[in-house]
């Protein structure tokens, strides 16, 4: 059974995602940090953000795999390097979704995400995961909150790291990000249309857990 988490940047995919693959002893997986590691390759090798068929290459020989790590949060790895903290500085963050918009990128990571699903349950956390991935997943849902309120959770999760961005700027960034990543041409960000979208504007993270395990009850996940 496959459980696909959509929507757009900081609505809390990973931490839901994440937290209900734990409630049901299932695997997370966590697309986004697969396109944040190819960015990070790239970035690292100088590879042209606009050569599609360069990045394409990169990302089929992309060994990216991921371990479990403290309190739950996966580690990743590219090859035997680890990655975790590397692909989510600004720099990669900036860069992540002009690498994710070539069609050659996403032909192969939508492959290899297709091979991970195939090991067993999941809880699948993305953009285009309901749309295209896995359009038969067994639940859809769209995670979605107002841009401040999105903007003002990713300003916390940097502050902690020691990164100081104003909320204004964080608004900017997010909002040009979900734009490049709801226009481009292929698997643009969008609700499966029969997604269930949940807005957690006003619900803190307990709250959406336990509304979406209600959601999924109603429709049998897990089983
Ligand atoms: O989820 P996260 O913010 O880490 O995703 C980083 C970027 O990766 C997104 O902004 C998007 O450009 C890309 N992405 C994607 N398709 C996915 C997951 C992420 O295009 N399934």
């Amino acid at each position: 059974m496959i459980v696909a988490i959509d929507g757009p940047a900081g609505a809390g995919k990973s931490t839901i995602a994440r937290l209900l693959a734990d409630r049901f002893g299932w695997t997370y997986l966590d697309t986004g940090a697969m396109y944040r590691a190819v960015t990070l390759l790239a970035l690292e090798q100088g590879i042209s953000l606009d050569d599609g068929e360069e990045l394409g290459f990169l990302a089929r020989n992309a060994e990216i795999s991921f371990q479990p790590g403290p309190a739950g949060v996966p580690r990743v790895f590219a090859g035997c390097r680890e990655v975790t903290e590397s692909i989510r500085t600004p720099e990669v963050t900036s860069s992540v979704s002009e690498v994710s918009a070539h069609p050659e990128v996403r032909a192969i990571m939508v492959e290899k995400q297709r091979q991970c699903m195939d090991m067993g349950n999941a809880v699948v956390d993305g953009r285009d995961i309901g749309t295209v991935v896995c359009p038969g997943a067994e639940l859809k849902i769209y995670l979605t909150a107002s841009v401040a309120e999105r903007a003002r959770r990713r300003r916390l999760e940097v502050e902690k790291k020691g990164v100081r961005v104003s909320q204004k700027r964080m608004e900017q960034d997010i909002v040009a990000r979900d734009d490049f990543d709801s226009n481009r041409l292929v698997a643009p960000l969008k609700a499966a249309a029969d997604a269930v979208v949940v807005d957690t504007t006003d619900l803190d993270i307990g709250e959406v857990v336990e509304r979406i395990t209600e959601i999924a009850e109603r429709v049998g996940v897990p089983g």
